[in-house]
C-alpha cells in the first residue's frame, strides 16, 4: 500500500481557496483604504486581473461587505461603477475586563461605534467564574441588541489585563487574581457557542490596536501603548503589527523595578512601574475598586487646588512614570507613545513631567524623535482594541460566511 505523502513542492488542491482568501482579504482593505473606487482602480493597483478582480468584488457583494454606489468616476471613457464599504448587516464587539469596570462597544465594519457601554465590576474580588458570568452577561446583553438591529456578529474579543497566552488562555493576571483561566473555552461555554468567534487578548496590546485603527496617528508604523489602570502594561506595534512575542506576553512593563525599596506590587516584588506609576500609587493603599473613583476624584480635586502634598505625589508619578517610558524609547525607538486609561485623567500632572525624564534619560538625540501623547480614546481604548481586532481578522481573510 501506497502511504499518502504531501508533497512540499508545487500548489497543492487546498491552495486555491487560500489564494482566495487572501486575494478577498486584498480587495476588500483596498476598497477600506480607498473608498470610492472602481473595479479597475482595484486591478491597477493590486496587480489582480480584471476578471479576477470582478469575481472577488460580486463574491464580496453577495457578503454584503461591499456594495456599489450610483457614482461613476468623470474620466475620459467609459464610466465605472463605483465601490464602498458596506457590511450594514454586521457587528464586531469588544469587552475590557478590568479591576473596577467592564466596557463593551460594537462597531460595524467601517468601524463606527454602535454601541458603548461602562458599568462598575468587582474584578479584583470577584472569582474567574464569577467573572465569566458576568462577561458572559454583558456579551448576551450586546448579542442581542445587534440581533435587533438585524446584525450578524462577525465575532467578540475580551481584553484582559494580563499574560494571555495564543489559545486566548490567561496565565496569569495579578490583579484580577487570576492564574491558569481558560477564559475563552469558559466564556465560549457560558455563551453556549455562540456562532462566532471568541477571542481573548492582552489589554495593551488591544489599546495598541485602537490606537492603530482609531487614533489621530496616521502614517505612524511603530508605535507603542501604555495602558494606566491599576496595571501598566504595553502594546507594542512595529512596523504597522502588533508585536506579540514567542508566547505573547510583549510588553509586560509595569513589572520592570523603578525603586527596590518602592511599595509592594500585586506581582509579590517591590517597586515596580506599576506599583509607582499605576493608579495605585496615586491613591490610599488598600483602596478597593468601588472607592477607586470617587478617592480618585478627591485627589483630583485636591491637585486642582494647587494641595502641595498631593502636587508632590503627582510629580512623583510623572517622574516615575517617564523612567518606564524611556525604557520604552531606548529599546524599541518608537514613533509614538501613547499614555492611555488613567494617565489620561492624571496627564494635566504627569505628561509634562514623564516626557522631560524621557528626553532625559533617551540616549538618542531627542529621544530618537519619539514624541509622549497622550490617548484620546480613553478609557474605551482596550474595548475599541478589542473590536478592532475582529475586524483585523475579517480584513486578513476570515470572512464571514454566506447566509
Ligand atoms: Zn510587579
Amino acid at each position: 500500500m501506497i502511504t499518502p505523502q504531501t508533497s512540499h513542492h508545487g500548489p497543492q488542491p487546498a491552495d486555491f481557496t487560500d489564494v482566495r482568501a487572501t486575494n478577498l482579504a486584498v480587495v476588500l482593505r483596498f476598497v477600506r483604504e480607498n473608498s470610492p473606487c472602481s473595479r479597475a482602480d482595484i486591478a491597477a493597483s493590486t496587480g489582480l486581473n480584471k476578471a479576477t478582480v470582478s469575481s472577488l468584488v460580486a463574491d464580496l457583494i453577495d457578503r454584503r461587505l461591499l456594495r456599489e454606489t450610483g457614482l461613476t468616476e468623470n474620466r475620459v471613457g467609459r464610466p465605472a461603477t463605483m465601490l464602498v464599504l458596506d457590511g450594514s448587516p454586521y457587528a464586531a464587539i469588544g469587552i475590557e475586563v478590568n479591576v473596577d469596570y467592564l466596557t463593551a462597544v460594537a462597531v460595524d465594519l467601517k468601524g463606527e461605534e454602535l454601541l458603548s457601554w461602562r458599568r462598575s465590576f468587582s474584578g479584583g474580588t470577584a472569582s474567574a467564574g464569577q467573572a465569566v458570568v458576568g462577561i458572559a452577561a454583558i456579551a448576551r446583553r450586546v448579542v442581542s441588541r445587534m440581533a435587533k438591529e438585524a446584525r450578524q456578529v462577525l465575532g467578540l474579543t475580551v481584553a484582559v489585563p494580563g499574560l494571555v497566552d495564543v489559545n486566548g488562555s490567561v496565565r496569569l493576571a495579578p490583579n484580577l487574581g487570576w492564574r491558569d483561566v481558560d477564559l475563552c473555552g469558559d466564556l465560549t461555554k457560558a455563551m453556549r457557542d455562540p456562532g462566532f468567534p471568541v477571542m481573548v487578548d492582552n489589554d495593551a496590546n488591544l489599546g495598541a490596536l485602537a490606537e492603530l485603527r482609531f487614533g489621530p496617528h496616521g502614517g505612524v508604523n511603530d508605535l507603542v501603548y501604555l495602558t494606566g489602570e491599576v496595571g501598566v502594561g504595553a502594546g507594542v506595534i512595529m512596523d504597522g503589527r502588533l508585536r506579540r512575542g514567542g508566547q505573547g506576553y510583549t510588553g509586560e512593563i509595569g513589572h520592570i523595578e523603578i525603586d527596590p525599596s518602592g511599595p509592594l506590587c500585586q506581582c509579590g516584588r517591590h517597586g515596580c512601574l506599576e506599583a509607582m506609576a499605576g493608579i495605585g500609587a496615586v491613591l490610599a493603599p488598600g483602596v478597593s475598586p468601588s472607592e477607586l473613583e470617587p478617592e480618585l476624584d478627591e485627589v483630583l480635586r485636591r491637585a486642582r487646588a494647587g494641595d502641595a502634598e498631593i502636587l508632590a505625589l503627582l510629580d512623583s508619578v510623572g517622574h516615575n512614570l517617564g523612567k518606564g517610558v524611556a525604557i520604552v524609547a531606548n529599546t524599541l525607538n518608537p514613533e509614538v507613545i501613547v499614555l492611555g486609561g488613567y494617565f489620561v485623567t492624571l496627564a494635566p500632572w504627569v505628561h509634562k513631567r514623564a516626557e522631560e525624564e524621557m528626553f532625559r534619560r533617551s540616549i538618542a538625540p531627542g529621544g530618537g524623535g519619539c514624541r509622549l501623547v497622550v490617548s484620546t480614546l480613553g478609557h474605551g481604548a482596550g474595548a475599541l482594541g478589542a473590536a478592532a481586532r475582529v475586524l483585523d481578522s475579517v480584513d486578513s481573510g476570515r470572512l464571514p460566511a454566506l447566509t
